[in-house]
């Protein structure tokens, strides 16, 4: 059986690393906010180049983080994409906003320009609510289009807030996600990019006082000190124990981030050559030129993405559906009050995608084999 995201390959190259950091913090025993923590921050900045980076608890956290920073409450509107991970979106409705939804573009499956520009219109024209910001997702590690959102953000005197939890790092006109927007994220969960051994997240800007109210806000709106709280915050640190782990992981993640980017060359390669020979092509994901993606996965479209997915699950090949169902159509979204058809391009998109096997030591062979199997499959159906 091949493994969807292999994560003990990495562990195996870097475990004595590993125990040595692990064991340097049962030493110290300062479990909560420990040096390794404004170590790892200092690390992620450099790595990110961002002025500040602030270190919670979640990708989750660090979005509600990011929203108590910039003021977004009750009565606000942000603008966000229906093709995402809830999560995205839950924050802006734990903070008791609305979120807007814009469609995405069918080639980058990230929020599009031109909808969002209708989207703030639309806002503007309901006038019931206060429009604060547009929440970009940098989906499978490709950044969004941030020449056009940070343009059409300053134009409207709104915040840019980019959730990267599945790109950090990722890089686009010389700089490297999250330092696109106002405010970035991003997540340390298992199965990200640059993942932890439990959950974790980081907020990064170069303003000063946004960076400020989230180091107080990650500890209880405190002041001076934890029991001088001066705002409604929350706890949402990271253990020490994980900052350890990251600083070790961050070491070997530039030459990950370059793995996984010849691993999915190889796989656009293969899929090329057999789309010469099937007629019910497959959609491979795009790389714009100039660009560093963090291929959080790799996700091509099908037409009968289910039938496929369930006959290589026989080859003991995984795939995995990102995301079979748009935002705006969740339970937890009904009060928004969309429908089916809204937004055409992403339910189309959750009808069409299935991520392939993919991590950044995924070999060329095993690559070959899941696509021989893929074209074999294809030439059935
Ligand atoms: C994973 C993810 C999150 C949430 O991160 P957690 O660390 O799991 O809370 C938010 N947004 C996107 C786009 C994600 O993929």
């Amino acid at each position: 059986m091949i493994p969807f995201i292999d994560l003990q390959a990495q562990q195996r190259i870097i475990k004595p690393q590993l125990e040595a950091a692990i064991a340097r913090v049962l030493d110290h025993g300062r479990y909560i906010m420990g040096p390794e923590v404004t170590e790892l921050e200092k690390a992620l900045c450099e790595f990110a180049g961002a002025k500040h980076c602030v270190t919670v608890s979640n990708g989750t956290d660090a979005l509600v983080a990011a929203y108590m920073a910039l003021g977004v409450g009750p009565g606000d509107a942000v603008i966000t994409t229906p093709f995402t991970f809830y999560a995205t979106v839950e924050a802006i409705q734990i903070v008791g906003a609305t979120p807007v939804f814009a469609d995405v573009d069918p080639n980058t499956f990230n929020i599009c320009p031109n909808e969002i520009e209708k989207a703030i219109q639309k806002v503007y024209a309901n006038n019931t609510l206060k429009l604060k910001g547009i929440c970009t997702v940098d989906l499978f590690g490709l950044c969004a289009d941030y020449h056009s959102i940070n343009q059409l953000a300053a134009k409207h005197g709104l915040f840019v807030l980019q959730d990267a939890a599945q790109a950090f790092g990722a890089s686009q006109g010389g700089q490297r996600a999250p330092t696109h927007g106002t405010i970035g994220t991003t997540s340390f969960f298992p199965a990200k990019p640059l993942g932890c051994y439990g959950d974790g997240g980081a907020v990064f800007t170069d303003d000063d006082d946004l960076a400020n109210l989230v180091r107080s806000i990650r500890v209880h709106g405190k002041g001076s000190d934890k029991y001088d709280n001066v705002r409604v915050g929350q706890n949402c640190r990271l253990d020490t124990l994980q900052a350890a782990i990251l600083l070790e992981k961050l070491k070997v993640y530039e030459s990950e981030l370059e793995a996984r980017q010849n691993v999915a060359d190889h796989y656009s390669r293969q899929l090329r050559v057999i789309n010469e020979n099937i007629t019910n092509s497959i959609t491979i994901p795009n790389s714009p030129q100039g660009e560093v993606a963090a291929w959080a996965q790799y996700t091509i479209q099908l037409n009968n993405r289910d039938e496929v997915s369930d006959s290589l699950k026989k080859f003991g090949i995984p795939t995995l559906v990102y995301y079979r169902t748009p935002s705006h159509l969740l339970g937890a979204c009904s009060s928004l009050g969309y429908r089916q058809g809204d937004f055409p391009i992403a339910e189309e998109l959750s009808q069409k995608v299935l991520s392939l096997p993919f991590h950044p030591y995924l070999t060329p062979n095993v690559s070959s084999e899941i696509v021989n199997q893929l074209e074999s499959q294809l030439s059935r159906s």
